[in-house]
This record gives C-alpha cells, structure tokens and sequence, in this order.
C-alpha cells in the first residue's frame, strides 16, 4: 500500500507535478505539533491514506524557525528506510506549507509506553524496538544524517507496529568537523553535549541506550526534580538499574550509556546483542509470526 502511494507521488513528483490541498480528502486531526496540525488525509488518485502536517509561514518566520524546518525538509526528503517516516512530498499556497507524511497508524511510542499497565514494556516488545531504531539510526548515520532528538515522542508506530523515526528538526548532517550546538531534552542528552563540547554521530547511541532504558522502566536514567541535579549525573553517567531488569538488558545498557563516545558499541552491534536476538524471536512468536 505505502509503495503504491509513494510510486504515484514519485512519479508525479519526477513530472514536476504542482500538488494542491484539492488533491487530498482531508480526514480527523492526528494531533498538533510546535507548529501546526496533523490531518489524516486521503490521495484522490490512489485512495490511499497519508498525513498531511500544516503549518503556517508567518509562525515559522516568527520563531526563527524556517531554517530548522527547511532542513528537516531537506533531510526527510531523502531519507527512504522502511524504519524512517517518509516524507512524500510537500506543497504550499501563500500562507501555509504542507507536508505529505507517510501515515503512522498506532501513532506515537511515547503513548502507548505511557498507557502500559506497569508503565514500561515487556523486553521483547522493547528489544523488538530497539532493534528497529538502530537499524534507521544506522541507515541516517550512512547518510551523514545524525538524529540527535531520539526519544519516545518522536518515534512513531504503522498499523504493524513498526518503527517509524520521525521529527528531524534537530537532525543534522553530519559535518566533516564536529558541531557543538546544544540541543534536545536535557533527560536525553549525552555528557558531551550537555557539557558543550564537540560531538558526533555517536550521540545517537547514547540516546538509543536512554531510549532502551526509559522503556524497560517507565522512565529515563538521568531524570530528577532539576536540571542542576540531571547534568551531574549525565556526567557521572549515575545509572540505576531495577531489580526487575534482565542481566542481558543491562549489559546492552552500558555499553551504550558510556562517557567516551567512542567506546559506546556500534548500532550493527546493537541489533546482534544476545538480548535483542533472543527477545526479537519471543516478539516475532507473540505476534505470530513464526
Ligand atoms: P508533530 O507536529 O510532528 O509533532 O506531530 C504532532 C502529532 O501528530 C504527533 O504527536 C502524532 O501524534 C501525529 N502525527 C504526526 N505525524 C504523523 C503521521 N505521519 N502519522 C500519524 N500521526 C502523525
């Protein structure tokens, strides 16, 4: 279904067709974002659904924000991974900008980790996840796209529930020199950044091991009452582990959660981890796979 649609776009894209609104059924609000709406929508030709996020200009320029998004723009466009939300292609008219967006049917992680009875999930839906998150995370890292935003709202869910990484607004391309811009949710944040200094793509990692940790306990490592108090222990990369948490998970843990980026392990090493492998068959047995 999501090929037929992307094909149909592609294609007219290649004849430097000019989409408009007219071209899409508009459906139920998805949510809202910084800067606009989400719409459910339906592609007159195909049929097929797809989300379409509307923002307006003037806010953009209003917030100083129009490079950022040009960017992430720029990023999505060519970036096509089955784990990486795809955007199809945008339009605007005088006031606003659309973008046609792959549609994430189950909707946003953070939701449904959320509304899990014991505020976490089981380990094979969490390795399951990861597994799928280091595989996008590696494709964007082939492509010098480093993410730098990796955390539970910005990773979206298809009807399958699969991983659709999203939200590449702090995302940049990799530089051949490293950046020291500061960025994201501190909680997130690796000790490199939080303390201003160059950083790389292993950024990412250290995110994917707060992400495996936030959801095997419900919540992120580094997390407390203020800021003050979460910096010192990124730094001291202070983490706790649950009782309730396997040896294995912990393992893949820290050796993400490490203060020398380079020696955090690389993402063809997280999807062969022993705990991803293993959970990755109890996930495939649950949801009938195999
Ligand atoms: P955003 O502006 O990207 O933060 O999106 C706002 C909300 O809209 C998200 O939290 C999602 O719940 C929903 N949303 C965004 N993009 C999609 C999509 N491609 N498919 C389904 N829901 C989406």
């Amino acid at each position: 279904m999501v090929e037929k649609i992307c094909s149909h776009i592609a294609n007219r894209n290649g004849k430097n067709y000019n989409w408009k609104l007219s071209d899409f059924e508009i459906g139920a609000p998805l949510g809202r974002g910084k800067f606009g709406r989400v719409y459910m929508a339906r592609e007159k030709t195909t049929k097929l659904i797809v989300a379409v996020k509307t923002l307006f200009k003037s806010e953009l320029v209003e917030h100083h924000m129009q490079h950022q998004f040009l960017r992430e723009v720029e990023i999505q466009t060519h970036l096509k991974h089955p784990n990486v939300l795809s955007l199809l292609t945008y339009f605007y008219d005088q006031k606003r900008i659309f973008l046609v967006l792959e549609y994430a049917a189950k909707g946003e992680v953070y939701t449904h980790l959320r509304s899990q009875e014991k505020g976490r999930f089981p380990e094979p839906r969490a390795a399951k996840y990861m597994y799928q998150v280091a595989d996008a995370l590696e494709y964007c890292h082939k492509n010098n796209v480093i993410h730098r935003d990796i955390k539970p709202e910005n990773l979206l869910l298809d009807y399958h529930d699969n991983i659709k990484l999203a939200d590449f607004g702090w995302s940049v391309h990799a530089p051949s020199n490293k950046r020291k811009t500061v960025c994201g949710t501190l909680d997130y944040l690796p000790p490199e950044m939080v303390q201003g200094k160059p950083y790389n793509s292993y950024v990412d990692h250290w995110c994917l091991g707060v992400l495996c940790y936030e959801f095997l306990v419900g919540k992120p490592p580094f997390e407390t009452e203020s800021q003050n108090a979460t910096y010192n222990k990124i730094v001291k990369v202070a983490v706790v582990y649950p009782q309730f948490m396997s040896t294995p998970a912990r393992a893949l843990i820290s050796q993400l959660l490490r203060y020398d980026p380079s020696s955090r392990i690389g993402l063809d090493c997280v999807k062969e981890h022993l705990w991803v492998k293993k959970n990755m068959k109890l996930a495939s047995i649950a949801n009938g796979v195999i």
